[in-house]
């Protein structure tokens, strides 16, 4: 699967904490990270990333870019409810997407979590039966 991390600057350590605790479950899959994000996971997890553009400068919209191609099965984004940020409508526009093209998305620990195990579990499986179905939004 190819997963998507991201993190506002307040959640990046939130992010760095739950991706080394699931790190054997990452290390099984292709990441890509907006650009902060992913360099920190590189440094301080040690898993190989794909970096795109820091999220302000346009990492968030590559990441969309990447879900109407269908080349993200989930993407994890830990978002700060509590500060505005300067890119928002690039956040929207990505999140739309994810409900566009049907995929799965989690915005909080909690959800990814949930998301994570099930991933383990094989509960995203039906992404690679989409991929050969060629059917990927509604
Ligand atoms: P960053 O971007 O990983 O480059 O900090 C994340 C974001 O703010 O969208």
């Amino acid at each position: 699967m190819n997963i998507a991390l991201i993190a506002h600057d307040k959640k990046k350590q939130n992010l760095l904490n739950f991706v080394t605790a699931y790190e054997p479950i990452f290390k099984e899959h292709s990441l890509f990270a907006t650009g902060t994000t992913g360099q920190r996971i590189i440094d301080e997890v040690g898993l190989d990333v794909y970096r795109l553009q820091s999220g302000p400068l346009g990492g968030d919209q590559q990441i969309g870019a990447k879900i109407a191609t269908n080349d993200l099965d989930l993407i994890i984004f830990f978002r700060d409810p509590l500060t505005a940020q300067p890119h928002e409508p690039d956040v929207t526009a990505l999140l739309r997407l994810c409900d566009v093209y049907q995929i799965p998305v989690a915005t909080n620990a909690a959800t990814a979590e949930i998301i994570v195990r099930g991933l383990s579990n094989g509960w995203l499986d039906w992404r690679t039966l989409r991929d050969s179905v060629g059917e990927y939004h509604d």
